[in-house]
């Protein structure tokens, strides 16, 4: 696709106010692929301006008329569904068909899950002599990260075009162009002006406008667990609702009776795929100890697979960041038996997939989010054992449990204290509500849970 110059703000690529420029670079080779607008505090007042005019409007058209619109938009993303796994490619530099398979074919199921709940969710129920409304929040502000662009964008706008709220996304600067064409589809898709806004711009500046700004009812932010304390912050000064999907260190929890080889080889994968750019990776991995020696040499086996296929990470500071957590594991003692700190190619702001064993519960690499393809191995001696280290983060996104039964592994599993467990490798479910427990968020995202955040009630008496 061909970048704009402008914001998409009442249904029109505008010029924004502000003269800053955002330099859209590929990862892969380090080159700038675009310049695209920063915009301002001002400009972020107009997109909330034509998002609030059009809320009465959108908030009122029937549910029904709503699903049309949505199941346009996934129709759209279906026809230009090559264009996005470039555009994704290009921009966070992730290989071609991973593109294809998650970057883009996710944000379509995603989008049409919200097409059939707007048209099948029932917006006013009886409860004894009183009917509850379910009405729209009002004006969302959606602020997304990079690592997975286009899925952020979807789960949030979807859902709240669903509930008849209108939108102002500020994506992350990273990855611009996925949301200019998700704002072009929204467009092909005759959604009325000013329903869906875009302001790109940088967090700090158009971010934090929009987060703190008046005319927004719902600030829905995924993103790190600082930004995010923040954004809660500025809205319950505000009392605005507020959703937050935040930062993980996920355990993959490999019970004694469990298939080894498997549960390690698809827990790696979990691990390097998207270059380990996944807030719920699994990157502790747990093992019995009579296993984990074996379990050590599967996982080196299965790192180095990766080696020649794993994509950059998105910039040149997270790779700063990622190699300084692998310097840091290996000064506290842990055991380095795949990849490293040294960087694997001249161009591009790769890492190698890098396995550590004897990683103990206290030390950095096992408690801290790095964000890159970093696995760490840990022993446990008996299940309560496995379960405190499991529990033992300030986060709980997600995780995984494996078990010759899967009884036993569910049984594993209520004991955690996560949002989502995988059994036995199971697959990702897009009407699943998807959230955070502890400092990993506020609030849910995906299917029906993910709609009832962006509605309020009202209940009439009779
Ligand atoms: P980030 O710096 O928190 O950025 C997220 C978004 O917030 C970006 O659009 C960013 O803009 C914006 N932002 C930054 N500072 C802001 C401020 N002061 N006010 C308002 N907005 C601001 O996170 P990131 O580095 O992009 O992403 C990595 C983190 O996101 C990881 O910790 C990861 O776990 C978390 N994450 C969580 C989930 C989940 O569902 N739980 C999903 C994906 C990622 P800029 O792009 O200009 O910085
Ligand atoms: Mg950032």
């Amino acid at each position: 696709m061909k970048a704009h110059d402008g914001l998409y703000i009442d249904g029109a690529w505008r010029p924004a106010g502000s003269t800053d420029v955002i330099e859209v670079v590929n990862p892969a080779d380090e080159q700038v692929i675009a310049r695209i607008p920063a915009a301002g505090a001002l400009d972020v007042d107009t997109a909330v301006r034509a998002a609030r005019a059009a809320l009465p409007g959108w908030a009122a058209t029937p549910p029904a008329e709503r699903a049309a619109r949505l199941a346009a938009l996934r129709d759209v993303l279906v026809a230009r569904k090559g264009e996005i796994a470039e555009t994704v490619t290009a921009e966070l530099g992730s290989p071609p068909q991973f593109s294809q398979a998650v970057h883009a074919a996710v944000p379509i199921a995603v989008a049409g899950s919200y097409a059939e709940l707007a048209a099948t969710h029932s917006f006013e129920e009886r409860v004894g002599n009183s009917t509850v409304l379910q009405e729209p929040v009002g004006v969302v502000a959606a602020i997304t990260p990079w690592n997975y662009p286009l899925h952020q964008i979807v789960a949030k706008v979807a859902p709240a075009l669903a509930a008849g709220c209108t939108v102002v996304l500020k994506p992350a600067e990273d990855t611009p162009l996925t949301a200019q064409l998700f704002a072009e589809a929204v467009h092909e898709a005759d959604v009325p002006a000013g329903v869906f806004n875009l302001v790109t711009g940088l967090g700090p500046v158009a971010g934090q406008a929009l987060a703190e700004h008046p005319g927004v009812d719902l600030v829905s932010f995924t993103g790190s667990t600082a930004v995010g304390r923040q954004i809660g912050a500025v809205a319950g000064a505000a009392v605005k609702r507020v959703a937050l999907e935040l930062g993980g260190k996920s355990a993959n929890v490999i019970l004694p009776s469990a298939d080894l080889a498997k549960a390690v080889n698809v827990g790696v994968a979990n691990v390097m795929s998207n270059s380990g750019q996944t807030c719920s990776a699994w990157t502790r991995m747990l093992v019995h100890r009579d296993r984990y020696d074996e379990a050590v040499e599967l996982a080196r086996t299965a790192a180095a697979k990766y080696a020649d296929r794993i994509g950059p990470l998105v910039n040149a500071k997270q790779r700063t960041r990622v190699r300084g957590y692998i310097e840091q594991g290996i000064a506290e003692g842990a055991r380095l038996v795949a990849g490293g700190p040294e960087s694997p190619r001249e161009k591009g702001y790769f890492v190698s997939p890098t396995v550590f064993a004897d990683v103990s519960p206290e030390m950095t690499i096992a408690q801290e989010e790095i964000f890159g393809p970093v696995l760490s191995i840990l022993p446990y001696g008996d299940e309560d054992d496995a379960l405190r280290i499991a529990n033992g983060t300030v986060y709980g996104l997600a995780g995984a449990v494996w078990a010759g039964d899967e009884a036993e592994a569910v049984a594993f599993a209520r004991r955690m204290d996560t949002g989502q467990v995988d059994i036995n490798g199971g697959r990702f479910n897009p009407l699943a509500p998807f959230g955070g427990y502890k400092q990993s968020g506020v609030g849910r995202e995906l299917g029906a849970h993910g709609l009832i955040e962006y509605l309020q009630t009202k209940s009439l008496q009779f």
